[in-house]
């Protein structure tokens, strides 16, 4: 074989593959940011490389996939609590008017990067303002990030009025469209926010630029009911009967669905992006998960926002995931940890567009990887790998991050983002975005 530019050998290799191999003493190979080959320890130990890296005692893993979350939520992480998702939104607009700006949002979504990088997580789906801000800061950071044009029916604080979002979002696509990192997608908010016009609008920019066309959908009950008061339909039907769901619509939640649902996701090919740690924390209610792997809607996992789960941490969300579903059908077999893994991995890959590129170890494959220390208590000994990642790994148990090919995060150190500059900066800003909420109190 060709020199390679980094060799990993000898760790518990967790391929996700097409055979979801799992090979004891493992190893893989690197060149130009692709995986070049997967083998055992043997097969590649001859193999000439820039950079060899023991990681025996180690685990390694595609890197999770974080389906569903607003990186720059972390700007007001705790600052609104205690509220039903509607009030709690309303309450929340405020403080993100009067702060979010292109400068704050890059600087939240740094943030958030880094908790990210340090968690295992290398690629996610961000919806927030100034989507241009979160891209830079992935691009910076040498993350994979899937973002781009939002869509309200009120003017937000990025200064573009609901007639230009159009227009503005077209130019946002085009201006990012050929980044290896960065994919372009389109995002109304949901079928309450945005009119059917709108959605149909957004649809349409989706169309045009093969983008993927991503919506919060049946959240919460009262969504649901004013939904169905206002156009007749719950919101799955409704972005049916509009025409805009299909195989490349990616709706987040989906706690609340009818059986009519059930077959309008089926039909369509759509993947929901699972958010268990927001809908408890919100109390908006335990999604279906487990009839919709069953009728075989693919099903991706995201934490949500950090002001809404107050967390981006996937392994606690495959925990949930996984709890979930055995205690609300009283099963202990039910979604099996296998399953849950995928939603972090494979599935969520390809829910996001991105299967023929990440979320598995195999050949061909962009490195997004990531390796994790064994050699604790809380993980040995391992008797069931699966298990142990859904139930007991945990994210400080991740040692080192590759993205397409670079180390982003060393040994517990974070290669690309300088972590006490930023943390400094933000809580400078928390000074201020506290005294401005604390003014809005009643006294
Ligand atoms: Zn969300």
């Amino acid at each position: 074989m060709e020199p390679v530019d980094t060799l990993i050998l000898g760790p518990l290799v967790v391929t996700m593959d097409a055979g979801e191999r799992i090979l004891e003493a493992g190893a893989v190979a690197v060149r130009a940011g692709k995986i070049v080959a997967v083998g055992t320890h043997e097969e590649l130990a001859g193999c000439d490389a820039t950079e060899t890296i023991d990681a025996t005692g180690r685990l390694l893993m595609p890197g999770l996939v974080n389906a569903h979350t607003h990186l720059a939520d972390s700007l007001f992480r705790s600052l609104v609590e205690e509220l039903p998702l509607e009030a709690w939104l309303e309450r929340l607009w405020i403080s993100e008017r009067e702060f979010v700006s292109r400068e704050s949002v890059e600087l939240g979504a740094r943030l958030s990067l880094a908790e990210m990088l340090r968690s295992g997580t290398t690629c996610a789906l961000d919806m927030f303002w100034f989507p241009e801000a979160a891209a830079d800061a992935a691009l910076g950071a040498g993350f994979r990030l899937v973002t781009g044009p939002i869509f309200f029916d009120f003017d937000g604080p990025d200064g573009v009025s609901v007639e230009d979002r159009t227009a503005t979002g077209e130019r946002w696509l085009e201006r990012y469209a050929e980044e290896p990192l960065l994919t372009p997608c389109v995002q109304p908010h949901n079928a309450l926010t945005v009119s059917p016009d709108g959605l149909r609008a957004a649809r349409d920019l989706a169309d045009r630029a093969g983008t993927l066309f991503h919506t919060h959908c049946s959240e919460t009950a009262t969504e649901v009911r004013q939904t169905i008061e206002r156009f007749g339909h719950t919101p799955v039907a409704h972005l049916d009967e509009l025409g805009i769901l299909d195989a490349r619509t990616v709706l987040a939640h989906c706690v609340h669905l009818d059986d009519d649902d059930f077959m309008r996701l089926r039909r369509a090919g759509a993947a929901v992006l699972h958010n268990p740690l927001s809908n408890l924390k919100l109390g908006s209610g335990i999604a279906p998960v487990a009839r919709m792997l069953e009728e075989g809607i693919p099903v991706a996992l995201g934490t949500d926002g950090p002001v809404s789960s107050n967390d981006l941490d996937m392994w606690t969300a495959m925990r949930f995931a996984g709890l979930l579903q055995r205690g609300v059908h009283m099963d202990p077999v039910i979604t099996p940890a296998l399953e849950i893994v995928r939603m972090a991995t494979t599935v969520g890959a390809e829910a996001l567009g991105l299967g023929d590129r990440v979320g598995r170890l195999a050949e061909g494959y962009r490195a997004d990887l990531i390796l994790i220390d064994l050699d604790r208590p809380h993980l040995t000994p391992m008797y069931d790998v699966y298990g142990h990642l859904v139930y007991t790994v945990g994210r400080d148990d991740v040692r080192s991050v590759m993205v397409d090919g670079r180390w982003v995060m060393r040994d517990r150190t974070l290669e690309t983002i300088d972590e006490a500059a930023v943390l400094a900066e933000m809580e400078q800003l928390a000074v201020e975005i506290e005294r401005h909420a604390a003014r809005l109190e009643p006294a």
